[in-house]
């Protein structure tokens, strides 16, 4: 009966998006867990509360004129999904790719409403971008674009109503160029408006740690939780973008060795544990591909043929992109004793590898939960900004760990209360949604 009304919703959603298939693919991902928690509460399909939660609450699309170098007009589409508000201002980031489209921000929107009620912090959901190529522009070009990008988003955005942060293609840099412009229209230096500022203008201390930080500390929980730690453990972390470098970063503070990292060019394997000074050098001062770094290190290979989920390891880290990890790389995984999956990316894994994962009895964390350190940190900038505090790095890192951590524990008990134990994609799912449901049934038809 349940199944049922939730297959007709999920019908539903087919129709009235058509062509957006990650965004369906994200929407059957959360209905595959929702059939207890719908049959505990009648009140939520009474408030078609399911329904609601798929309909985002505005969608922005708009053009983003900019002249390139060569005094040539361009023109890219800019996107703001405001997807859920129950729980507090829209957040989420913007990502310029080329890949980008309606489909990819509601996706990513969608998820980012669960992933932040996960957090207990009082943030809604919504995310943002363009399909914008920074790759091989100059700095002018990238400032103009982010100026052009804000002189539309401006008037749909504030510390209340939306707050903005970077994602994939969107940094520091972008962050001060889209800050400049907003602060430069409205006449208000507005710091709460956006996160992922720098430390000298309203930035928080482990902020541009904190995801892969955030995902190093729920690992630590999850193998804790299985009666084992990092230590000593072989771990492969796929990407090489700023996510995955802090989480190789941690890993390796808390004991654990990365042996390979990847970037779109190939991957690279290195047993000796990524070196990652030099790693820094070539991803991020140079913007260089992945086999310079191979060529650079003594006894680094690239890897040829396969991919990077050929590598053995105890626990498999996909933090690059979405549906990276498909399952034949699970099957992989599994062959070669993986035990471990957490995702640092937005939706890395296939329903299929999970499901293979799930059936050989490896542990996986979903990203909303494992990855939820980045928006968490950018709710505790929010809170600095507010208050115009700065907090020192020690404390910042310590609230970090301490809302990972809760993380994990809320995913497990929702998991046991359901009858589900171990099953940390159905816990958040669960935990995530009968949060954001309560509030909207609070609210009313809104
Ligand atoms: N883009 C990050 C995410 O996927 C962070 C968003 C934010 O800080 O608002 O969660």
């Amino acid at each position: 009966m349940v199944e049922a009304m939730l297959q007709d919703l999920f019908d539903d959603v087919v129709e009235r998006n058509p062509g957006e298939g990650e965004f369906h693919q994200a929407v059957r991902e959360v209905f595959d867990s929702l059939g207890p928690a719908v049959r505990k509460h009648p009140e939520y399909a009474e408030a078609s509360i399911v329904r609601r939660m798929c309909e985002p609450e505005r969608q922005l699309m708009f053009r983003v004129p900019w002249v390139d170098d060569a005094g040539e007009v361009r023109i890219n589409r800019g996107f703001r999904v405001e997807f859920n508000s129950a729980l507090g201002p829209f957040k989420g980031g913007l990502r310029f790719h080329p890949s980008v489209y309606l489909g990819t921000v509601k996706f990513l929107g969608f998820e980012q409403t669960f992933k932040n009620a996960l957090t207990g912090l009082p943030i809604g959901g919504g995310k943002g971008g363009s399909d914008f190529d920074p790759k091989g522009c100059s700095e002018g070009e990238v400032m103009r674009f982010c100026q052009s990008f804000m002189t539309e988003l401006y008037r749909h955005i504030g510390e209340h109503t939306d707050v903005p942060a970077g994602d994939t293609g969107v940094g520091r840099r972008e962050i001060g160029y889209l800050f400049g412009q907003y602060k430069r229209i409205t006449n208000r230096y507005e710091s709460g408006v956006l996160t992922g500022k720098g430390l000298g203008w309203g930035g928080s201390q482990v902020r541009t740690e904190a995801t892969g930080y955030g995902l190093a500390f729920f690992v630590q929980e999850m193998l804790g939780a299985a009666g084992t730690s990092l230590d000593g453990r072989r771990v492969v972390v796929s990407g090489s973008g700023n996510v995955s470098i802090h989480t190789i970063e941690k890993v390796h503070q808390l004991g654990g060795t990365v042996v390979a990292c990847s970037d779109s060019s190939g991957f690279v394997v290195d047993e000796q544990g990524i070196d990652l000074d030099l790693l820094r050098q070539v991803k991020e001062v140079e913007r260089g591909r992945i086999a310079d770094y191979a060529d650079r290190r003594y006894g680094a290979e690239l890897g040829r043929g396969g991919s990077i989920w050929d590598v053995a390891c105890d626990v498999a880290l996909p933090c690059a992109t979405q549906n990276e990890l498909d399952a034949d790389a699970a099957r992989a995984l599994v062959g070669n004793g993986c035990r471990f999956v957490a995702e640092g990316a937005n939706m890395p894994t296939t329903p299929e590898a999970i499901d293979v994962l799930h059936d050989a009895g490896v542990r996986f964390g979903p990203g909303k939960a494992a990855n939820a350190g980045g928006v968490a940190t950018s709710a505790l900038e929010m809170q600095q900004n507010a208050s115009r505090a700065s907090w020192t790095f020690e404390k910042t890192e310590q609230r970090l760990e301490g809302i990972m951590r809760d993380i994990h524990t809320l995913c497990l008990t929702t998991a046991d209360a359901y009858d589900l134990p171990g099953n940390y994609a159905d816990g958040a799912n669960i935990a995530g949604f009968t949060q954001v449901a309560d509030a909207m049934l609070a609210l009313g038809v809104v």
